[in-house]
């Protein structure tokens, strides 16, 4: 059995095809949150944001990814699959990911709302995910948030809704 390594991946490849997704997600309206599940190194499922077209509060750019691709991650998600996502994944979603066995995640701008991270404390969630890398070109994700959604960028930054204490 050969051991996945992670840092064996151009995370800004990859990031950078999530950022794609991103961009064409605000471009329609949505906010601007991509994803792709990348497997032997190379991409096998992707997705966006699409609360407005599925007028679903649902349809999260990772539930969407993982949902496009449940019969191949229900094969193969233990051997070394990873999800890049631009923006870091809220509770369902990481809950989705650890639930379809993806064991490691790439993320771009840390989410302080939502604390995520939080959950990394959790035995079950902690004894399935082995990588949790964020900050991959967040930059990248600022800028989409400042051309598409600057008052959700707000709220994740600073952890808190504009004028609330
Ligand atoms: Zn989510």
């Amino acid at each position: 059995m050969v051991t996945f390594d992670i840092n064996s991946l151009d995370h800004s490849v990859f990031m950078r095809a999530a950022l794609d997704e991103a961009e064409l997600a605000g471009k329609a309206g949505e906010l601007p949150i991509g994803a792709v599940i990348v497997h032997n190194g190379q991409i096998v499922a992707t997705g966006r944001a699409r609360h407005v077209a599925r007028a679903s509060d649902l349809a999260h750019a990772e539930m969407n990814t993982l949902l496009s691709a449940e019969r191949y991650l229900n094969e193969h998600a233990r051997d070394g699959c990873v999800i890049y996502v631009n923006v870091e994944p809220c509770v369902m979603c990481l809950g989705a990911i650890v639930m379809s066995n993806i064991r490691h995640i790439v993320y771009g701008l840390e989410d302080k709302w939502i604390k995520p991270s939080g959950m990394m404390s959790m035995e079950y969630v902690r004894r399935h995910v082995e990588s949790y890398l964020g900050g991959v070109m967040a930059e990248a994700s600022v800028d989409l948030f400042k051309r598409f959604r600057p008052r959700d960028l707000a709220i994740m930054q600073e952890g808190r809704w504009p004028g609330s204490p």
